[in-house]
């Protein structure tokens, strides 16, 4: 496969286009950043984890019924996916208060919910991805009906195969956002699956191994996101 031009350059990746016109090849960079860009920094080791941690994680979903982009494994950073037309919505999905829901709600973090949450954020920069409802997707023709229902059930799937397989190498899925697309008139799931894009405590010590540490400052930001690819076990 022919790597061409570069498409986009977003915060965390690079998107080529490729020979062929169906399938891009992403490119997980180092890069981080929180609060809309404001902050800036680099994750030594990062684009290599997340991009195999994705890849191991959307295999996993695979077998469990839920179609990804994902094509090939390139390499350590770059992956072969499949070219969607990126469905606007941030699908955020919750076990346990965090993040906005506990600033928003007044509540401590790591309260377990009663059951999973799902909210919608509109993917747009400018606006800040502000909050929405499937209402407002169907007003604003975000999507249809059938690709919300479609997308509402494939994320809480994937919440219960990442929540059990989390729960085995003892870390607690606290929350994480994912994205879908549209691929020859079928819902996938796109973009990826990380440290990013996951709250991931341990399960004993409730040490956070995610994003919050750059975020937040807290230190140990790259033994982190090794930590979490150390007990994924791949290879
Ligand atoms: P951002 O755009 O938020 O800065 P990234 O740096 O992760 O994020 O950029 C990757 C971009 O590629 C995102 O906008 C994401 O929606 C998009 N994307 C992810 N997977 C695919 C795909 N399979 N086809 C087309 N676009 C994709
Ligand atoms: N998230 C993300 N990208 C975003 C916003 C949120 O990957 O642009 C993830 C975040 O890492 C967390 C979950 O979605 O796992 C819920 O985030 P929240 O709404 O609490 O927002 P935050 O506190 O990160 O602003």
């Amino acid at each position: 496969m022919e790597k061409r031009e570069q498409l986009y350059e977003g915060k965390a990746k690079k998107v080529f286009l490729t020979d062929d016109p169906d399938l891009l090849i992403v490119s997980y960079k180092d890069d981080a950043t929180a609060f809309d860009g404001q902050k800036k920094g680099t994750i030594v080791g990062k684009g290599a984890i997340n991009n195999r941690m994705t890849n191991h994680i959307f295999k996993l979903l695979e077998k469990k019924g839920v179609p990804t982009h994902l094509v090939e494994e390139l390499n350590d950073r770059e992956t072969l996916v499949k070219k969607v037309e990126i469905v606007p919505l941030e699908v955020i999905i919750r076990n346990f208060s965090a993040g906005s829901f506990a600033k928003k709600l007044g509540m401590e973090e790591g309260i377990k919910l009663a059951c999973p949450t799902l909210e919608f954020s509109y993917k747009n920069d400018d606006l800040h991805d502000p909050f929405i409802n499937s209402y407002y997707a169907l007003a604003l023709n975000l999507a249809t009906q059938e690709e919300i229902d479609a997308i509402t059930k494939y994320a809480f799937t994937v919440n219960d195969v990442m929540r059990e397989y989390f729960a085995g190498l003892g870390i607690e899925l606290i929350d994480f956002k994912i994205e879908f697309g549209r691929y020859h008139g079928q819902i996938i799931l796109a973009d990826e699956v990380s440290p990013d894009t996951c709250r991931l405590w341990d399960k004993e010590t409730h040490e956070k191994l995610d994003k919050d540490r750059f975020r937040r400052d807290l230190g140990n930001v790259e033994d982190a996101y090794q930590e979490v690819f150390r007990r994924l076990g791949i290879q």
